[in-house]
């Protein structure tokens, strides 16, 4: 039986047609876009289409706003670094308890080293921003607001063009981190007040290692990584000329099947959920089930561990993970699931169901099939199933 991926928030596939496109940028047409002869005019004109595709599933006004880098986590920094940089008189930091640790370490980091003050907003216990306490923490100080667009741990979206409209009213920039968005919810760019977003390639069926920021036009900016003239000097160093086409060809991929994808998406996540909840007791779904993404499934089971049911789940085949893929293996229960005050009894058995393009109701089907029995026997052998303290009192 062919293994069953559930894990796609993690990381998705490349797409055959991503991995096609990609080829001949390792082969005949390896030139260095920066090159004057005919072999860098070619590489010239892979980076410039690519950028072209990534523009419109942004819906962003203009191409040169989308700026390459190697991912996720490098947009996230320079953006932040960026808005410090530009902005000397403004040294406080507006985010949330329940960013990606992409944006937390660094945030950390600068309050550490720099003096940077850091407004960390709370959510509820669905996962929804504070609105009440971001208000608050924003100031004549703030610099840059920067919100996640979706959760990558429960799929809960965040309403990020009104935010970004009350960070101008406090004069600050906005910035979101949507790695989990892009792709997967549909977007305006030029039709919001956002000034910088990130987003990776190896979350919507691209390669690892490409990212790119969109930046604003006429948004001040300070590059992190300084060398050569390279996107307009925002970012040094030889493009990546194969994963930007596939980052291209990813995004074209995302803007052609994104409004159809999503229905059956969600039609097989809720499948899931209502199947585990039919067939299973005391497991609880996480998140804003209003507001979020399609393909993500947070599933707390009472009285199991969650590193054990993850195991057997990989043992019969099937793919999840617990919280970030990034925390776990650490034994430190979710920072999000803990930012929603989720007892600490359901944090230990959640675990994560992320789906994508490549899911099918087989997939579904077979999970059904087999946890039932996997809960059942982990909850035999605990003593906590015994006493069966309910966990949301
Ligand atoms: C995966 C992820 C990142 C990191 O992106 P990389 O390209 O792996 O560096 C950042 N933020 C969120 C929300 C993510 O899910």
């Amino acid at each position: 039986m062919s293994p069953v991926y559930l894990d796609n928030n993690a990381t998705t596939a490349t797409d055959a047609e991503v991995i096609a496109a990609m080829l001949p940028w390792f082969t005949e047409r390896y030139g260095n876009p920066s090159s004057s002869h005919a072999f860098g005019a070619t590489a010239a004109e892979g980076v410039r289409l690519a950028r072209r595709q990534v523009q419109s599933l942004l819906g962003a006004a203009h191409d040169h706003e989308v700026v390459f880098t190697s991912g996720g986590t490098e947009s996230n920094n320079t953006a932040i670094l960026s808005a410090l940089d530009s902005q000397p008189g403004r040294t406080e930091i507006v985010t949330t308890a329940v960013e990606h640790p992409a944006v937390l370490a660094l945030a950390a980091h600068l309050e550490k080293t720099r003096g940077v003050t850091v407004h960390t907003v709370g959510v509820d216990g669905e996962g929804r921003l504070d609105l009440d306490d971001f208000e608050r923490a924003l100031g004549p100080r703030t610099a840059l607001v920067s919100i996640m667009w979706a959760n990558n741990e429960t799929g809960t979206l965040f309403p990020v063009a009104a935010l970004a409209r009350q960070a101008h009213a406090a004069g600050a920039l906005f910035h979101t981190d949507a790695v989990q968005a892009v792709g997967r919810v549909p977007m305006r760019l030029r039709d919001t007040e956002i000034d910088m977003l990130s987003l990776s390639g190896h979350k919507l069926h691209g390669p690892k290692g490409i990212g790119a920021l969109y930046v604003r036009k006429g948004v001040p900016f300070r590059p992190l990584m300084r060398g050569g003239r390279q996107e307009r000097g925002r970012r040094g160093g030889t493009e990546n000329v194969p994963g930007i086409v596939g980052l291209g060809a990813a995004a074209d991929l995302a803007a052609r099947y994104l409004e159809t994808e999503r229905g059956w998406i969600e039609d097989l996540r809720d499948r899931l959920e209502q199947g585990v909840l039919s067939r299973i007791g005391h497991c609880h779904v996480l998140g804003d089930l209003d507001h979020r993404l399609a393909n993500t499934a947070c599933i707390a089971f009472d009285y199991v561990d969650a590193d054990a049911l993850l195991l057997m789940l990989d043992r019969a085949g099937i793919a999840a993970s617990s919280g970030s893929a990034c925390a776990s293996g650490t034994m430190e229960p979710s920072h999000v699931l803990r930012a929603m005050r989720v007892p600490v009894g359901a944090i230990r058995g959640a675990i994560r169901f992320s789906l994508s393009r490549d899911t099918g109701g087989a997939d579904i089907d077979r999970v059904l099939d087999v946890l039932p029995d996997i809960v059942g026997r982990l909850r035999t052998q605990s003593p906590l199933w015994r006493d069966r303290v309910p966990t949301f009192a």
